[in-house]
């Protein structure tokens, strides 16, 4: 099990991002589900081997405790429909249903998110199938967008916090 601390996976996920690689695409380089990335991104190393955590940090050209100032050039992903796979961001609806929290991506284009700048995911993170409307993904029922809330949360009341929080926004920025 890895062990690393809350800066270093923060590191990774920034140089992730500066690398625009999506979370699939260094799960799929470092042979892990890109679950155990988004986990790692947001703090819980514990899903993870530690070969795999340093495979990963090559992989992003991060010296764990230490920045790397080197910005690499652009990965560009040239299919169009996608999600962001980060469960605080608000293209992301939540939802609790049978005790467990879902989230509903809006669909959206291009490489980028348009509300918190990550790179989005194409497919399933998990079975790289074709993206479909809504929380999970239909060939493998995984969710698309995996919690990273801390598990201490009340889920129940955040989902709906953040629903009333969304509709604010929406009511805002109308036009
Ligand atoms: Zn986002
Ligand atoms: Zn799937």
């Amino acid at each position: 099990m890895a062990d690393i601390s809350k800066a270093d996976c923060k590191r990774l996920a920034d140089a992730r991002r500066r690398k625009g690689m999506t979370q699939s695409a260094v799960a799929a380089a470092v042979g892990c589900r890109q679950s155990a990335i988004c986990m790692l991104e947001g703090g819980q190393s514990g899903k993870l081997a530690a070969d795999k955590v340093a495979k990963i940090a090559e992989l992003l050209e991060v010296k764990l405790e230490t920045v790397s100032e080197n910005s690499v050039a652009e990965f560009k992903d040239t299919r169009r429909i996608g999600f962001c796979p980060n469960a605080e961001c608000h293209s992301n609806v939540p939802y609790v249903s049978g005790e467990v929290l879902y989230f509903w991506p809006v669909e959206q284009q291009g490489d980028r998110c348009v509300y918190c700048g990550e790179v989005l995911e194409h497919n399933c993170p998990n079975c790289g199938a074709s993206l479909v409307d809504g929380a999970c993904c239909p060939a493998c029922g995984e969710p698309k967008v995996v919690n990273t809330l801390p598990p201490e949360t009340d889920f129940v009341r955040w989902a709906a916090e953040r629903r009333v929080e969304l509709a604010e926004w929406r009511q805002l920025t109308k036009k």
